[in-house]
């Protein structure tokens, strides 16, 4: 009896709805998430995430409904696309002449507050005559609400394998995270991207950041800063919600991400020359949570759709530049960083613990340290050149749809390389010999004969920016640190066995010199017409 008095009060309420809105998505309107329907006690599974979805692509034209792949278990990793008109592959969003905005969440399996705003915000999208719907003339949004759907079925912040995605974006090993670096970052080309997470200080309701590393171009951070983040903060308010920087400060300071590696998706992103922001969703009410997460997406898009030209010629600009450095060979890489302050002062809240008692604490006239510093940095080449037996790099870095070139024939080039000076091996992120070098300030120069077959990475592409990052052996990511190289470093002490590097046993021997210790990652500084093909991969 109650059931079919309830469907049809629902009965009436869709005719009332398409009477209004006519009949394209109107039913949209009334389909509720999960954990909308029970006040988010609870977020929904994965199979009801992925039955949502279809159920709202089944009652709306303007929506295409995908996946960019799947993971290790098997499940799909979603995405929508709107726009109007449709957009169903990449090559339809570049020719629409519109900013591409990727919204995504969950790459940590057990952070989930967003991922529950983006499906709220689909149906948002999907709902004829909405605040959000008629936006969709002056944009493309792909929304993406889980990347780690292993990950959220098990609550854990890693995937099935316990690996951290959001560490992996350098080496792409782990299939999550390569699918969505590959078929949604490198394939879209995202003018701008948002990626969720759960974390950041009370009392704010979310935080946020833009890239965070010295090797990005800085007007993509810089606009974030300037305009975007303020933004946010005007619309958060306006819904009673409160907005500041990730991660958290004191009565001194308030610091950023602390670190500048692009293993990231923030700080890659900059790297790939889009506009990356961090959402970081801190400890709340759910309800509050999923909501406030809610408005900040909004306050994204309000700002793309306000700003097209803006973020696009920005963007374009910073990848036209990254072009024409590396062509020319011109600039600077830097491979040693660390965060400063902001040249401004800032004012923001903390929530003090007093006994028992939490307190808010207004401070003002303080430091904001989220300014990459560069320590060190290394010329940039014309290209990089890897001798035929490097192919294990190779293939790492051309899995970011980089293009790389081969020597058709025998070619004698001037060239310069990095003595080495000292390696340490780190244990670090599931990887237990992770090398790190210390080299020499001064290159060494040569004229070397390189072999037919020999790799040409020229850094005049959009990936220029990433390739130095990796190819320059002081960053924080790269290919030797990530030992793809190792067979070349062999006149080095070897590996400290497990035990006794568990034990802090382990002394290395006396090192070898010879031949040269140099890493053979070489350096071509000038422009030079070279006997090239493109590697077809
Ligand atoms: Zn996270």
């Amino acid at each position: 009896m109650f059931r079919r008095k309830r469907h049809t009060f629902r009965t009436v309420m869709i005719a009332g709805l398409i009477a209004v809105w006519g009949p394209i998505c109107s039913r949209a309107q009334v389909i509720q998430t999960p954990g909308e329907q029970v006040n988010f006690a609870r977020y929904a599974t994965y199979e009801e995430m992925m039955d949502y979805l279809l159920k709202i692509q089944a009652q709306c034209t303007e929506m295409v409904l995908s996946d960019f792949g799947v993971t290790i278990e098997g499940r799909q990793q979603p995405y929508v696309v709107f726009s109007r008109p449709i957009v169903t592959r990449p090559f339809e969003a570049f020719i629409s002449g519109k900013p591409i905005l990727v919204l995504a969440a969950n790459v940590h399996g057990n952070e989930k507050t967003i991922r529950e705003s983006l499906l709220i915000l689909v149906r948002e999208f999907a709902a004829v005559g909405s605040e959000m719907n008629k936006l969709l003339d002056k944009l493309v949004v792909l929304i993406a609400p889980s990347i780690n759907p292993d990950g959220f079925v098990r609550n854990t912040r890693g995937n099935a394998t316990g690996a951290d995605l959001n560490r992996d974006y350098t080496k792409l090993e782990q299939p999550a995270s390569r699918n969505y670096a590959q078929n949604i970052l490198h394939s879209w080309h995202p003018h701008i991207y948002m990626d969720g997470h759960n974390d950041g200080s009370q009392p704010y309701n979310l935080c946020y950041q833009g890239p965070a590393t010295a090797l990005a171009d800085q007007r993509l951070t810089d606009i974030c800063d300037r305009e975007i983040f303020p933004f946010i903060d005007k619309e958060m308010e306006a819904a009673g919600y409160r907005s500041w920087y990730y991660a958290g400060g004191n009565r001194q300071a308030w610091t950023g991400i602390p670190w500048a590696h692009t293993r990231s998706v923030i700080n890659y992103g900059g790297v790939i020359n889009s506009i990356a922001i961090l959402f970081e969703s801190p400890e709340q009410d759910p309800q509050d949570g999923v909501l406030s997460g809610l408005v900040a997406c909004k306050a994204l898009v309000k700002y793309v759709v306000q700003n097209p030209d803006k973020i696009m010629n920005l963007v374009n600009q910073a990848r036209r530049e990254t072009i024409e450095l590396g062509q020319k060979a011109r600039g600077q890489i830097p491979v040693q960083e660390e965060l400063g302050p902001k040249d401004y002062k800032v004012s923001y809240l903390i929530s003090e613990e007093r006994g028992a008692v939490r307190k808010l604490v207004r401070v003002t006239n303080a430091d904001l340290n989220i300014q990459p510093v560069i320590l060190k940095s290394r010329p940039l080449p014309y290209a990089y050149i890897l001798e035929p037996r490097a192919f294990q790099a190779v293939e790492f870095i051309k899995q970011h749809k980089v293009t790389i070139e081969v020597l058709q024939q025998a070619t004698k080039l001037e060239v310069e390389a990095y003595q080495i000076n000292n390696i340490e091996y780190k244990n670090d992120n599931q990887h237990p010999t992770a090398i790190a070098v210390t080299l020499a300030d001064e290159p060494v120069k040569q004229i070397l004969t390189f072999p037919a077959g020999s790799y040409v990475i020229r850094t005049g592409q959009v990936m220029g920016r990433i390739i130095a990052g990796m190819l320059e052996p002081e960053t924080a990511d790269n290919v030797v640190y990530w030992n793809t190289m190792d067979a070349f470093l062999s006149h080095f002490p070897p590996r400290p066995p497990a035990v006794q590097r568990a034990a802090g046993t382990y002394r290395p021997g006396p090192q070898r010199r010879s031949p040269p210790a140099i890493i053979p990652i070489f350096k071509l500084m000038t422009p030079t017409p070279l006997p090239i093909k493109i590697l077809k991969y």
